[in-house]
């Protein structure tokens, strides 16, 4: 992915390679933060200024959304533990910004998004970026996408109430789903399971905060 210097000025690279070494600090995986160093953050928030797209915080993205803080998008790819070869889905597109980091470190990302401007908005960024292999779909992620299943890496980026079985039904045996769950405003625990002959392994990364996963208006 080269981008021109008209979308990708010098300071906007300089800010995100410092980015890049403030999220070092958390994550380990070169190619994480190899993809953390392409991704240009602030085309997928236009409306903040430089200093606020690469922020170590999340940034309001509009209809009551934020994009997630960036050592969090380094935490929950890091956890993916992708190779390249990967087909994966994710819930929350929001500004389309961790489908993009994702597609970098994966083969095929189909993403899916319930307010539909905000699928529009990441289709547009994900094709100027030349990102062919992330696919927006417009959906509700408590069913997830059945047609494209089963994904070998499951990603939530908001955080449902409780493990919504469809996305366990959705995984590919060996698979893994990485995913907050708990109440909007108590503990969410950021979660890794791993599907074994159909029972989950669990492993819990710690607390986060992140928008509630809505039920069904899609
Ligand atoms: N990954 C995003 C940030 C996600 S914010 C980024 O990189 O910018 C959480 C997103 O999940 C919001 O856009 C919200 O609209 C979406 N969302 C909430 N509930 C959903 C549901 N049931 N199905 C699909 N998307 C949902």
């Amino acid at each position: 992915m080269e981008l021109s210097t008209e979308w990708d000025p010098p300071e906007a690279r300089a800010r995100r390679q410092a980015l890049v070494r403030q999220v070092s600090e958390e994550v380990g995986s070169r190619d994480v933060l190899d993809a953390l160093g392409r991704v240009p953050r602030h085309l997928f928030v236009p409306a903040a200024p430089l200093d606020e797209a690469y922020g170590d915080h999340p940034v309001a993205i509009g209809f009551d959304q934020t994009i997630s803080q960036p050592t969090v998008v380094g935490l929950m790819s890091e956890a993916l533990a992708l190779t390249g070869t990967e087909r994966v889905l994710e819930i929350g597109t929001g500004s389309g910004y961790q489908a993009a980091v994702l597609g970098l470190l994966a083969k095929e990302v189909d993403t899916l998004e319930i307010v539909p401007d905000l699928t529009t908005r990441a289709r547009r960024v994900l094709a100027e970026l030349g990102l062919s292999n992330v696919h927006v779909h417009l959906g509700d992620g408590w069913a997830g996408l059945p047609e494209g299943a089963p994904y070998d890496r499951v990603v939530v980026t908001a955080a449902p109430d409780e493990l919504p079985q469809a996305l366990v039904d959705q995984l590919a045996e060996g698979g893994r789903l990485v995913l907050p769950v708990g109440p909007q405003k108590g503990d969410q625990r950021l979660l890794v399971l791993e599907k074994h002959g159909g029972a989950l392994r669990r492993r819990d990364l710690g607390g986060v905060r992140f928008v509630p996963m809505v039920h069904g208006q899609g």
